[in-house]
């Protein structure tokens, strides 16, 4: 029996899976089983942000499982503590709470949000507004949150509590901002969504709304954030800093963990026995983490991604099927005039290409330490199938 087959006869099968078993990796290249090499311009899922296996980020993450792998959260680690501040600093916040994914991180932000106007106001004042396309999660809560109705099948009784506005419609927003709500929960690039980027209308007008009404702006940045969009935070491309940040996915170079970041306002908010996660701060995540960070936040490093991602653009406007290119930094989408995006996916697998859709778009998340000779390579590739 092979991989995939083996895999297949005991693993759920809820993804739609590609015929590629992963065996290692280096840099922005994964080797598959049959030794075969893929330049992956998807980074895994934006989660391996300093590409496969870099070599500082391995020495990290190696040193601390031969330390301490875990421990209960009745006790502190030092790697725990490096990290919290390296990350609050870096990222402008006040105190984080960590968990293990992204929608471990948003599920914090929301029960943060509800305390913090419970603590305030009482009941009924519990509703959180999402955006029409978002996506926030798997957990049944996060899926509630998630503005696409795709997500509210099956699984019902669904979350309460969540009220959906238009994506930059700022009369749908000021129509559904009444005194039940406690939070307004946005990514400021919708990623699964289609990579859309709001506008900076929206953006201003949702901040000065809740900033007046008090009511607490949610950036659900767990694809955007860490350097993603070439700024430490999407938020300062926008010139906003929201009230809780949630990150994950490239956070900690592939490992798993989920950061719920609150600012001054809300940072006590949650207090003892009100949140926790056995895993949470895990000290082989923080190592992983605190690689990232030293790295995203080192000299020209978000700069470099700036360029980068200007070139892969400027390329990729070169490709007479490419229709537009939308996104910020290196998450971007690619719309194409008359290819269908997953058949450019399959067709760049086989062609040593890895490659993500988002909706009806090809999506890269390249890894931020891509090379331009690497990003050269991968380029090549695409315009050649896109050409064909
Ligand atoms: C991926 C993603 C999530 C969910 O993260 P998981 O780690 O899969 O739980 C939530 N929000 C956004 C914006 C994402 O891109």
């Amino acid at each position: 029996m092979n991989t995939i087959e083996k895999f297949n006869e005991h693993v759920m099968q809820t993804y739609g899976r590609f015929p590629l078993v992963v065996e290692k990796g280096s840099g922005v290249c994964c080797v598959g089983e049959d030794g075969k090499r893929y330049i992956d311009f998807g980074s895994g899922i934006g989660t391996n942000s300093l590409g496969y296996c870099d070599d500082k980020w391995a020495d990290a993450v190696c040193a601390q499982v031969r330390s301490v792998q875990h421990t209960s959260n009745y006790y502190y680690t030092k790697v725990q503590a490096d990290f919290a501040d390296m990350l609050c600093n870096a990222a402008g916040y006040s105190s984080v709470f960590f968990g293990n994914s992204g929608a471990e991180a948003n599920e914090c932000a929301i029960k943060l949000a509800r305390k913090y106007s419970f603590d305030k106001y009482g009941r009924n004042r519990h509703n959180i507004i999402t955006l029409v396309n978002s996506f926030h999660g798997r957990t049944l809560t996060t899926l509630s949150a998630t503005g696409q109705d795709v997500f509210h099948n099956y699984f019902f009784p669904f979350t309460e509590g969540f009220v959906n506005v238009r994506a930059n419609d700022i009369d749908d927003l000021k129509a559904r901002l009444d005194d039940t709500v406690c939070a307004v929960m946005l990514e400021y690039v919708q990623g699964e969504g289609g990579v859309i980027a709001l506008e900076q209308d929206f953006v201003d007008t949702v901040f000065k709304l809740c900033e007046e009404k008090d009511v607490l702006v949610i950036a659900d940045e767990v694809q955007t954030g860490v350097g993603r969009t070439g700024k430490f935070l999407a938020g300062d491309w926008f010139g906003h800093k929201a009230n809780v940040t949630t990150l994950a996915k490239g956070l900690a170079g592939g490992v798993p963990i989920g950061a719920c970041l609150a600012g001054d306002k809300c940072a006590d908010v949650l207090t003892k026995g009100t949140h926790g996660s056995t895993f949470g701060g895990n000290p082989i995540a923080c190592a992983g983490g605190k690689a990232v960070i030293e790295r995203v936040t080192g000299d020209g490093f978000l700069e470099s991604v700036r360029e980068k991602a200007e070139y892969i653009k400027t390329e990729l406007l070169k490709i007479n099927e490419v229709d537009s290119v939308s996104g910020l930094g290196m998450m971007i989408g690619i719309k194409l005039k008359t290819k269908n995006a997953a058949d450019v996916v399959g067709k760049a697998l086989e062609n040593g290409l890895l490659l993500l859709t988002a909706k009806d778009k090809v999506r890269l998340l390249p890894p931020l330490t891509i090379e331009k000779s690497d990003l050269e390579d991968g380029l090549l590739i695409l315009k050649k199938i896109l050409e064909e």
